[in-house]
């Protein structure tokens, strides 16, 4: 699970200008690693924080791979994490400008007027002041419009107006820091491009993913005040609490051992070696009965179980609760950059069903599967809701007579324009016939269209909703000599 961790991604973090990188503010060194943990002097680099791990079953909130976080853990600062972004803004950028003559420069345009709001963000330079809180929407830089005096060689404004760069994302950020590019030149020209690194905390929030070094991940549920924690004979509490029905069907027996290591090696103030088979002849045959036998000498239970105590009710509890230290790790799957919301939105042209992707605030398809599981449960209108109401509802004409959605059109009024009473007139071609110069037909079911044809009939029609797909589908089967054809009752 090493590339999906918040751990310590380098340590000239300050020098570097990657897009997005993660980074955990409390990383520990683990007390169970392998030797050549040390060999890699990983110890530079920590990936994770030594949690206090009950398996227990508590409360239902840790049910399935759902886990509770110890509250005052994480005010400790169990799991911090900081997203680093670095912005680029060029000025030569898109100017399509001949040689290389500067026409933008940073800062406000002298002379110009400086509005207050503008000064909210931005410093004296223009740019966004080091530490400030942006905003979506808010300004991130200034800039204004030179040319080159031929005289004195001196870049000159002359509009006076300032042009304004904003910060574009949803999520709030600090100004980390500003860096100004050269250019590749070398000449003293004006700085045409910054970079801005934006710093975004990231503390635990319930929904983020945790695992441990086993594969053993989980989804936090709870961030539980400490005083709801159950509680051991010498008043351990947990950081995590995890549901043990996540064990049998994975066997991820490593964990067990881990936390037997963990909890040994915390009690004695070693680094515990995790090679597996390599316990014989010491304190006896297996890892269980080698940290076993470390964790009797500490006074505690041989087995890694302990008494413990209900926070809630103070009694204590059934069963004896299998505690150890786990090495645990922050995973980048945060709920913040995956929760989706609509109701309606941007559509697809074409079609008129909501497009997809989160950033352009698109739906996530209910799919055939989703629609079985709303059919069994009975729930039609859900069903109608997702699939029409919410997605491309639309009110078309229909030829009852012929039943196609094709041949209606709308007629023109008897004077062009429609007055602004009168109801639209929707006629169907295919079942109307010209009109004869001279003809006797009845006045009412004349009607005209465009280009000033008179017809007569077609008056059956009437206005159905259906989704917008159903028409593009007539469309598409149309232009394959395929004709659909709709009963409308009554
Ligand atoms: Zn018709």
């Amino acid at each position: 699970m090493g590339k999906q961790t918040m751990g310590t991604p380098g340590t000239a973090l300050k020098y570097r200008t990657d897009n997005k990188s993660y980074k955990l503010q409390t990383g520990q060194t683990p007390v169970v690693r392998a030797p050549l943990h040390n060999e890699y002097g990983l110890d530079n680099f920590p990936n994770g924080t030594n949690a206090v791990v009950a398996v227990i079953s508590y409360t239902g909130y840790d049910m399935d791979d759902a886990m509770i976080l110890n509250k005052s853990a994480h005010e400790r600062g169990f799991g911090h994490g900081t997203i680093y972004k670095t912005k680029q803004i060029n000025l030569a950028e898109g100017q399509g400008r001949g040689r290389g003559a500067v026409t933008h420069m940073f800062g406000f345009a002298p002379g110009g007027l400086v509005k207050a709001q503008w000064r909210a963000t931005l410093d004296d330079d223009g740019l966004a002041a080091v530490g400030m809180k942006m905003k979506e929407g808010d300004i991130i830089a200034a800039s204004h419009t030179v040319v080159k005096d031929p005289q004195t060689g001196e870049y000159i404004n002359r509009d006076g107006i300032t042009h304004l760069h904003r910060y574009k994302d949803s999520e709030q950020a600090f100004v980390e820091e500003i860096k100004l590019i050269g250019n590749e030149s070398g000449s003293s020209d004006p700085c045409q491009a910054i970079s801005i690194r934006l710093r975004i905390p990231r503390s635990p929030v319930v929904g983020d993913k945790f695992s441990s070094r086993h594969g053993q991940k989980g989804v936090l549920s709870q961030k539980w005040p400490m005083p709801d924690m159950p509680f051991s004979e010498s008043g351990m509490q947990p950081d995590v609490i995890i549901n043990p029905h996540a064990f049998p069907s994975r066997m991820t027996i490593g964990m067990f051992v881990e936390s037997l290591a963990g909890k040994s090696g915390a009690l004695h103030g070693v680094a515990q070696d995790s090679t597996p088979f390599k316990f014989k002849d010491q304190e006896g045959q297996t890892a269980t009965e080698y940290f076993g036998h470390q964790l009797k000498r500490a006074g505690y239970n041989y087995y890694g179980n302990e008494p413990m105590y209900s926070g809630i009710t103070g009694q204590e509890l059934g069963a004896d609760i299998y505690v150890g230290v786990v090495y645990y790790q922050r995973l980048r799957h945060m709920v913040n950059d995956k929760y989706q919301v609509r109701t309606t939105g941007p559509v697809t042209p074409l079609t008129g069903q909501p497009i997809k992707g989160r950033a352009k605030g698109g739906g996530i398809r209910v799919g055939e599967m989703e629609r079985d599981a709303l059919l069994a449960h009975g729930t039609a209108f859900l069903l109608q809701d997702r699939l029409l109401n919410c997605s491309d509802y639309t009110k078309a004409w229909l030829c009852k007579a012929c039943g196609s959605f094709l041949s209606t059109q709308p007629a023109v009024g008897q004077f062009g324009r429609r007055r602004p009473n009168e109801a639209l007139r929707v006629r169907c071609r295919r079942c109307s016939h010209k009109v004869k110069i001279g003809g006797v037909e009845p006045k009412n079911d004349v009607w005209e269209d465009k280009s000033g044809q008179k017809w007569a009939g077609g008056e059956d029609v009437t206005q159905v909703a259906v989704p917008g797909v159903l028409r593009y589908l007539d469309v598409e089967l149309a232009a394959m000599g395929i004709r659909l054809n709709f009963k409308v009752e009554p």
